[in-house]
């Protein structure tokens, strides 16, 4: 059946990737972005598409459309984007997500909220199932990301129990691949630019922190599973690959795998940066039928070899944009 779909934060690296999909599946998509960590080049291909359609707009502001599904993904998701500019973070994820909540309420579609594994902190429980409630500080420096994600997840609830809109939620565990922003301060995008240039490597920390890392077709499967899913699972569900590495594990790999002569150096471990990170994906396995299926080794090649294809310095940082 084809849909009219709303894809937020759609110029993005996960909503480009998710557009892209739905645009050959046959749907008529709407990509709506405000482009405050992307850029149009994302998305270019997709424009002389008849069922695809560009809105720069910001979701902070009501927005009038008629569409049956929402994949809400409007967000900036690396620390450095999310703490450009906190408040307005935070409002992208509180006021973004009741605006398009709106939609979806007005219309009868269908909503899923992308939310994260931030929404667990720096956990107790290892690894992390959708039952465990977190660790989070409240008034740290990622606060304005997590405590955000958690308070969409809860109006997101509350409109289901309210006002009946079939809202679901994913939580995202960190996901890579081609169309990352190369500046985005992320570990992966950090760490292949830096070998791919010969400069040092920059571990936060001793490198002994953990991260689980998801390769994104693997996650635009699973986020369209959810979507499409017919017996009304809500979630929350994890959505991430198993595998836990070592951030010095994974500089490794990446040198490796890019050659040249970088060599490691140590940085200060950010505030609040979680020691430990892993999926339980019982649930999605369950409900889902989805499991990941490229390994970091894979997904980490064609990582490097799309940042070897483009010229990372038409990636700009993100410019200033107002609270
Ligand atoms: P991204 O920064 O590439 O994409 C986010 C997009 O949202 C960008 O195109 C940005 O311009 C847009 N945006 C930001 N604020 C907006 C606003 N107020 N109005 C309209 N558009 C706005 O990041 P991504 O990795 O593609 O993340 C997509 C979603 O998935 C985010 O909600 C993020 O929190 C979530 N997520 C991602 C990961 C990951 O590892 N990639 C992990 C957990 C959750
Ligand atoms: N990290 C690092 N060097 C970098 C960038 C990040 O060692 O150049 C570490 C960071 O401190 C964290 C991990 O890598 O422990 C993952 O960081 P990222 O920003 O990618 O994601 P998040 O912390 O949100 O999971």
């Amino acid at each position: 059946m084809i849909h009219r779909i709303l894809v937020t934060g759609g110029a993005g690296f996960l909503g480009s990737h998710l557009c892209e999909r739905l645009v050959e599946e046959g749907h008529d998509v709407i990509c709506l972005d405000n482009f405050f960590t992307s850029q149009k080049s994302n998305v270019v291909h997709l424009l002389n598409r008849p069922n695809f359609e560009l809105i720069r707009h910001d979701i902070t502001l009501p927005i009038f459309l008629e569409v049956d599904q929402i994949y809400n993904l409007a967000c900036p998701a690396a620390p450095g984007h999310y703490q450009f500019n906190p408040i307005k973070t935070m409002k992208t994820s509180v006021m973004g997500v009741i605006n398009m909540l709106g939609i979806a309420k007005r219309c009868g579609a269908r909503f899923l909220q992308a939310s994260t594994s931030e929404v667990y902190g720096d956990p107790d429980v290892h690894p992390q199932p959708e039952s465990y409630r977190g660790s989070v500080n409240p008034i740290g420096p990622r606060a304005c990301y997590d405590e955000g994600k958690r308070a969409a997840e809860s109006i997101c609830m509350d409109y289901r129990r309210s006002n009946n809109v079939d809202a679901r939620i994913v939580r995202i565990f960190n996901t890579y691949g081609p169309r990352m922003h190369p500046y985005d301060g992320r570990v992966v995008s950090n760490f292949i630019r830096q070998a791919l240039r010969n400069e040092p490597i920059t571990i936060f920390g001793d490198g002994e922190q953990t991260r689980s890392f998801c390769y994104r077709d693997d996650l635009v499967e699973a986020i369209v599973r959810m979507m499409n899913n017919s017996e009304g699972f809500a979630g929350p569900v994890n959505i991430g690959n198993q595998g836990e590495f070592t951030i010095r594990q994974l500089a490794e790999m990446v040198m490796e795998k890019v050659g040249g002569e970088s060599k490691l150096v140590q940085k200060p471990l950010p505030t609040d940066d979680p020691t430990r990170r892993r999926p339980d994906i019982r649930l999605a396995k369950e409900k889902l039928d989805w499991e990941p299926t490229t390994p970091l080794s894979e997904g980490l090649q064609k990582t490097i070899d799309w940042f070897r294809s483009i010229d990372i310095d038409d990636y700009q940082p993100p410019t200033p944009n107002y609270s």
